[in-house]
């Protein structure tokens, strides 16, 4: 059996009712949550949307209101962190009043994500779960890599709950939580199927004085949590506050965790072995150059660069024709005439993915 890569963008995501980056603000602050609540992070989230933007949360028209997109406003902050400058208003140093506040709306907007997610993907359809149990009956699991540019836990809670089967899920990283007994243990080598997430994920925390990452408790045994509930956690070790660990796409120069530039160099080589990638769900956005930068060398960094096959898997019932031919035509120019760009629906490979990977 050959080796394949199955890629999961957005749409895989958005196909089971997670909202597009555009939505996930208007759903949080139109969110009975919202509404009711009085804590720091809203109170903190409500003032910097009203003096970044003049968008008042507490009182305005949230469902006629555009919101910026989550890339825009996380890039926003990540630049300013990293080029050590400030809003007015929220600065980044540690001076007396105001120490560091943008550093916490950072963290903020991504807990913001978690809790967004954690509400709306509760009813997902498990076109997810019948993608893998349908892979597993065909005995097709330990030929596949899969790779996932989502923050969500989709793909994740679904190959956790193999473990009772006997099939362990591999990160490719260390958490911390290996080291205690009870808790989620190193992945067995013959047994484990790999998951790379090179923008991070909402089920882990990061000690930036330890420098080590935890990943959330499993519930009733079987599924990972997301970080929602996590807002408040500190680390066991050394008291810090933990801090999600994710990367925008626009904004992923910034690689300099050590983590995530370790599940950078797996997915390079895990691509560079594989005979065939599957798209689900991804739209090859202009912006991903580092994506396609890590397929480009998994094309070229071989032997004979014809032995790599593409499939894409992205098609939905309102897709407008030229919304799918531009989207063919973005992937055929960087990747050749040879990808087949398919009329599958993500749901459809779902039910028969052994139709498309053989
Ligand atoms: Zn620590």
């Amino acid at each position: 059996m050959i080796n394949t890569a199955i890629f999961l963008g957005a749409g895989a995501s958005k196909a089971e009712g997670a909202p597009l980056q555009g939505e996930l603000f208007r759903d949080y602050f139109s969110s009975n949550h919202f509404r009711s609540s009085n804590d720091s992070m809203d109170r903190e989230l409500a003032t910097f949307f009203m003096l970044m933007f003049g968008i008042d949360v507490d009182n305005g028209d949230i469902l006629n209101t555009n919101f910026p997109t989550f890339e825009e406003v996380l890039g926003l902050t990540d630049l300013a962190i990293l080029r050590k400058e400030s809003f007015r208003n929220f600065d980044i140093e540690n001076r007396a009043t105001n120490s560091g506040r943008l550093r916490f709306i950072a963290q903020y907007l991504v807990f913001l994500v978690a809790k967004v997610l954690d509400s709306k993907l509760q009813l997902s359809k498990n076109i997810h779960g019948k993608l893998v149990r349908n892979l597993k009956n065909a005995d097709a699991l330990k030929n596949v890599t899969f790779i996932s540019t989502n923050y969500d836990i989709l793909i994740d809670n679904v190959l956790t709950e193999l473990y009772n089967e006997n099939i362990d899920l591999d990160y490719g990283i260390e958490f911390r939580n290996f080291e205690r007994h009870g808790d989620w243990k190193r992945p067995r080598r013959e047994f484990q199927v790999s998951l790379f997430k090179p923008h991070g994920s909402l089920n882990w925390l990061f000690c930036p004085t330890c420098n080590e990452l935890e990943i959330t408790p499993k519930e009733k045994g079987v599924v990972t949590r997301l970080i929602s509930d996590f807002t408040q956690a500190s680390c066991p070790e050394c008291q810090s506050i933990y801090m999600p660990l994710i990367v925008p796409p626009t904004f992923y120069k910034d690689l300099n965790n050590a983590f995530l530039s370790s599940i950078w160099n797996q997915t390079d080589k895990a691509l560079r072995k594989v005979d065939h990638i599957v798209f689900c769900g991804y739209s090859f956005p202009d912006a991903d150059i580092h994506i396609k930068y890590l397929l480009k060398r998994a094309q070229t960094n071989r032997n004979n660069r014809n032995t790599l096959k593409f499939t894409v898997i992205n098609n939905f019932k309102e897709k407008l024709p030229m919304v799918r031919d531009e989207e063919e035509y973005r992937y055929k120019r960087f990747l050749g005439p040879a990808v087949n760009y398919s009329s599958l629906s993500f749901e459809q490979f779902a039910d028969n993915p052994m139709a498309v990977i053989r």
